[in-house]
Order: C-alpha cells, then structure tokens, then sequence
C-alpha cells in the first residue's frame, strides 16, 4: 500500500496513523476539528497504560486516582481502594498528545471535515470541505460514535447505543464517585480532573432528558451546583448481543476503529483503551503480510484480543443492572459485599483496572464463592453469636 487516509483523529485515529506512519507508510489524517474536548470522563485504566505506558511517561497533564465510592439503592455506599490507579486526561490534552505522536512519526495531519468517500479502482477518492479530493490505496474509519459516512463502519441500531450527559464543574475532590440507579442500564459518575470535575450519567433506553433529570436529582442532593457549568452529551456505543456477531468493523479496502465500529464496553462505557487498541490492531493488519486479506486478519485480531469479552460483556449487562440476587438487586449486592468481603472487593478491584475480563468472571466468583460468603457471615457478627441468641442479621 502507498497512502493510507485516517478519517478521523479521536484516540483510535491518532493512534493507528502514528503505528502505520512509524513502519514507513504514508498516511494522512483528516479531522474536522483536531484537538477537542470531546464530551468524555476521560479515564484510562490500567489495562490501557500497562500495555502503552506512554500513557503514563509524557509531560501532559493528567491525575492519578486511587479511590472510588460505589453507591447503590439501598445499600449506602463503599470505599473501593485502587491498587492500580484511574489515570484521567482532559480529552483536549489526550488528543493532542496522541495528534502530535502521529505527526511526529511522520503522518501528514489535516484540518477537514471528510463529506464522501468513493471506491475508485482498487483505491479510494475521498471529499473533504476544504474541495479537495484526497486519493487513498486504503482507508481506516475513525470518525467516531456519530460517523457520517453511512457506508463504512458499525450500523448502530437504537438498542446498540447509550446516552452520555454531564457538567464539567468548578470543583475538586480526590475520589471517583459511582452511583448505580434503580432501573437503569447505566450509572452517574463523579470524575476528578486537573482543575475541574467530570459529573456524567450514561444509560440505556431512557431518553437523554429523563437522564439528566436524573444527574440534575443527584447533584442537588448532593449540593454539586451546575450554574454555569458547561453541559456535554453525546452517544456512547453500547452493542446489543446480537449485534456484536454481525457487527460491520471491515470491509472492501476499509477498516474501522474506536467508536465507529462500536468497540466500547457494553457496561461501564469504556471506549479509549479499546479505541487505542483498535488502531494497534488496525495498523497490525494494514502491516500484515500473513496472506488473508487485511480485513479478514483484522477482524480475526480484534475477536482474539477482546472483542469475544466485549460481546460477553455485553450478555452479562441486563443481569447487573437489572437481575437480582439473594432478593435485592445485584448492583446493591455488589455494593454491600465489596464492604463485607475483602475476596469480593479484590474482584471489583480486577474489574474497574481491566485486570479481570468478562470471559472469566463467573469462574472466579465461583471459586471465591465460599471464602467470599464466610468473610460476609463474619462481618455480620457471626462468629460470636451461640446457640439460643442468633438474631437475624440484614445487609447494610
Ligand atoms: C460522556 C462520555 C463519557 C465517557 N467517558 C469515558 C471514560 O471515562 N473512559 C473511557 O475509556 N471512555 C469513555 N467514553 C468513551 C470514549 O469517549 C470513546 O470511546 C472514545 O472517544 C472513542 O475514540 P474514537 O477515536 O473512536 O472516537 P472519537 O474520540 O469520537 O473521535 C472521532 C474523531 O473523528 C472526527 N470526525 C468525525 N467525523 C469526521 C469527518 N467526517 N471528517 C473528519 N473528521 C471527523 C471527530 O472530530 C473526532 O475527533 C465516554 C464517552 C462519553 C460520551
């Protein structure tokens, strides 16, 4: 291949045009607005920042998080202690970085919007809004979760998407704050970055205007004042199970990264580390010199690396947020034996960094099955109850 285009400059772009630029492709880039505070927490776990620790190693600011405060209906709250941190960038900070990564390993970065797309030959002709046409052997699609290029790219259909909302507030504090919700498919969340807070909400099948009734709810309670904080939304990918199956990632001389072929976690909205690592993956297959075609190679690298977790993921979500367990639901449950269980609390731990995957999870609850149920009956006074004065014991 001579010239690879990358639509769009989001993390999954950046990144996969920095890769291909470094192996000695020439690539150009087109974003319509470079840089940008995209509306986003901004968080990294650490299964993004161990496998790039540049993440970590550069001089751009960001913070580094070690606690968070889980919430749920009528369980209260706990302190989850982060063995390994949240890393959070501004997202204007973030796609800089990775912008000036990808320049600076050769990648020609351009200012445009991309209007149209058209196959020519065994290439591509490309439209932008400057009136250019840009010629491309091949095309990687990074526009994100609201691609406008209808040809290319995951088809989201309306049970495959999420509504993301929230303030950025003139506050700080030290701790992350999750607050699960009864009947929703979806959490609030209180982030910290430099200088500012993060206060979102996502969720599944309730409109953007009932969600922010629900924020704003929650904000009031807790004195967190929104006049004059800048409101964001956008939609967050969120793929039904059946969808991740068919879910349209490549195609004829194209591929797609990041938001714009759907690769978020299906229950916490994780998306960068899976936008980051698309372009890895991408940039491995455009490379590849295996024989399959480009296409057939990437979709056979992204199944192996975690897309089979994320469609898992995305069959255990409906259970989280709205199952029950032991009569309550399993978010409050969560909640209550990660105070109770120190075995429990550890998984959680896993689960927020990235250490733990989905495919996996149900093995290692059962295996902790035990351990973590006698902690619970220790911590409710158990061990000191004899015969004749047991009283029952409830939750809290
Ligand atoms: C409210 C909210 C909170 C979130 N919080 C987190 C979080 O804390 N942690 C986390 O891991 N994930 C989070 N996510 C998800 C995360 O923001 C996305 O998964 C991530 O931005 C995907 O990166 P991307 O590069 O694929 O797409 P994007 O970041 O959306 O980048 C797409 C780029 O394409 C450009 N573009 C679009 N169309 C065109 C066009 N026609 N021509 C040229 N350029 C174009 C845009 O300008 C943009 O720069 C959150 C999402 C939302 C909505």
């Amino acid at each position: 291949m001579k010239q690879v285009a990358i639509l769009g400059g989001g993390p999954a772009g950046a990144f996969a045009a920095e890769q291909l630029a470094r192996a000695g492709l020439r690539v150009r880039l087109f974003d319509e607005k470079l840089a940008w505070e995209k509306p986003c927490g901004g968080g990294l776990t650490f299964k993004a920042y161990s496998q790039y620790p540049f993440l970590i190693d550069n001089p751009t600011p960001k913070r580094f998080v070690t606690e968070t405060m889980l919430a749920a209906p009528r369980a209260g709250e706990v302190k989850l202690e982060l063995g390994e941190p949240l890393l959070i960038y501004s997202r204007y900070d973030l796609n800089r970085m990775l912008l000036e990564r990808a320049a600076g390993a050769g990648a020609q970065v351009e200012k445009t919007r991309v209007t149209g797309m058209t196959r020519s030959g065994s290439g591509w002709q490309l439209r932008t809004s400057s009136g250019a046409i840009a010629d491309a052997d091949y095309c990687v699609v990074a526009t994100g979760a609201r691609n406008p290029l209808r040809d290319v790219g995951t088809q989201l259909k309306p049970g495959d998407t999420m509504s993301a909302l929230g303030y950025y507030v003139q506050a700080q504090q030290e701790r992350i704050d999750i607050q699960f919700l009864p009947k929703l498919e979806g959490y609030i969340w209180v982030f910290p970055r430099c200088g500012h807070l993060s206060v979102g909400i996502c969720g599944k099948g309730e409109p953007a205007s009932a969600l922010r009734k629900r924020l704003e709810r929650y904000m009031q309670e807790r004195g967190i004042s929104w006049k004059d904080a800048p409101f964001y939304s956008h939609l967050l990918p969120a793929l039904e199970t059946k969808s991740w199956r068919s879910n349209r990632v490549a195609g004829d001389g194209w591929l797609a990264v990041g938001d714009a072929a759907g690769l978020v976690d299906p229950i916490t909205g994780e998306g960068l580390y899976y936008a980051i690592r698309s372009g890895d993956l991408a940039a491995q297959a455009v490379l590849n010199g295996t024989g399959e075609t480009t296409e057939v190679h990437y979709r056979r690298l992204l199944r192996r690396d975690f897309a089979a977790d994320l469609e898992f993921g995305s069959r255990l979500a409906q259970r989280v947020f709205h199952g029950q367990f032991l009569m309550g639901s399993v978010t409050s449950r969560m909640v209550q034996f990660t105070r109770r269980s120190p075995r429990f609390s550890a998984i959680m731990q896993d689960l927020f960094s990235g250490k733990q995957p989905y495919l996996g999870l149900k093995r290692r609850l059962l295996e902790n099955l035990n351990g973590s149920l006698y902690e619970i009956f220790m911590s409710l006074g158990f061990s000191r109850l004899v015969p004749g004065r047991s009283k029952a014991t409830s939750l809290p």
